[in-house]
């Protein structure tokens, strides 16, 4: 089975989308649609990517170098399944007007709300509950972190309650506009932060409050939790069931150095990762203890590729190419190349 899919919205989600299903020999990038003609459409082309637009801007694209193939319809019509990544909060304006025309699946992102789609995704948590599914949402990066570690313990010894801590990424490296430049905000001033409401989508009995401020860095984000467990176990025991999926990456910060964000994305350019992306969680060893029921620990997160994975397993899932929730991550990890970061 081939599954043709259309990517509407070519920024940071969705040009790492397309250059990760290209690595699934079941999947077809039908095309990509850009709003307008530039270093984005540029580099889509150079890519082989087919080039689609919204009707408004196709002239723009035809008094410029950059060859289009048609409308965003065109692409709906030629694709099974389109993936929006778009800027938050569009997507639901294209359900409305456009993408309910059609009957086709649509994977939304973290940008828009729950209350759009049928089920909120993450392959740990709920992979399974996306089967047949028409509408589905991947969560955010942050949400998207927290649940693999939240979903992973909660499998093997049971989560009982969650706190966490968020130092959000003021911005992505190519957001020029955006902050803040000198301050740490509340984002948002309350408690709990959007993130614990967020993660309550996948799991809506979890016990969980989370507090979020965003600085003034583009690289990555960085979590305190503190997991309150059902039962008393071993560090080892913790250590042994992140080491079972290549999406969790142990680091120790005092052995390699690796302290600090800006030194992991300086140790993934070095490693030679494509965009220096790191779709794995990094968990710090030296920041791991357990405190009778209690587990504490911090991990970076890449918020540009993190929910990449979970894209391709959102795929497989609703349209049924993998039924064992296990073998669809593997298979995804391994063709993503994730897990050779510390090798
Ligand atoms: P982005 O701004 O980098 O990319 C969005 C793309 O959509 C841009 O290329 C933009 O030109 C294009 N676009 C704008 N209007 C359009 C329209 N009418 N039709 C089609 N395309 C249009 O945004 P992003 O960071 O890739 O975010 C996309 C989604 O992914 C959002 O829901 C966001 O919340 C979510 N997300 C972002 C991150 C992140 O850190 N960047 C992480 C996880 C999830």
């Amino acid at each position: 089975m081939v599954v043709k899919i259309g990517i509407n919205g070519y920024g940071t989600i969705g040009k790492r989308i397309a250059d990760a299903l290209t690595r699934f020999q079941d999947f077809i990038v039908t095309g990509i649609v850009k709003t307008k003609p530039d270093y984005g459409a540029f580099i889509a082309k150079s890519k082989g990517f087919k080039i689609y637009s919204i009707r408004e801007n196709i002239d723009l694209f035809k008094k410029s170098n950059i060859e289009i193939e048609g409308s965003i319809e065109d692409l709906i019509e030629e694709s099974d399944l389109i993936i929006d990544t778009t800027p938050g909060g569009l997507g639901r304006s294209y359900l409305h007007t456009l993408y309910s025309k059609y009957g086709k699946s649509i994977i939304f992102q973290g940008g828009e709300k729950h209350d759009i789609v049928e089920t909120s995704f993450n392959s740990i948590c709920n992979y399974e509950e996306a089967f047949n599914k028409k509408y589905v949402r991947v969560v955010s990066c942050n949400t998207t972190g927290l649940l693999r570690i939240i979903c992973l313990i909660d499998e093997e010894i049971g989560v009982e309650k969650v706190k966490a801590v968020i130092v959000r990424r003021g911005a992505d490296p190519k957001e020029d506009t955006r902050g803040p430049i000198n301050s740490i905000v509340l984002d948002p001033p309350q408690i709990p932060s959007h993130h614990a409401i967020d993660v309550k989508t996948v799991l809506p009995k979890l016990d969980i409050e989370t507090i979020a401020f965003a600085v003034p860095s583009t690289l990555m984000h960085v979590q305190y939790l503190n997991i309150f467990l059902k039962e008393k176990t071993s560090l080892d025991r913790i250590i042994e069931i992140f080491s079972k999926v290549k999406r969790i990456q142990l680091v120790n910060a005092k052995e390699t150095g690796l302290d600090s964000t800006s030194k992991l994305i300086e140790y993934a350019r070095d490693k030679g990762r494509y965009r220096y992306d790191i779709p794995e969680n990094i968990v710090w060893l030296d920041t791991m203890k357990i405190d009778n029921k209690e587990l504490t620990l911090v991990q970076a997160i890449h918020q540009e590729s993190i929910v990449i994975p979970e894209n391709i397993d959102a795929v497989k899932s609703i349209t049924g190419l993998e039924r064992d929730k296990w073998k669809a991550i593997r298979d995804t990890d391994e063709k993503l190349g994730l897990g050779n970061l510390f090798k």
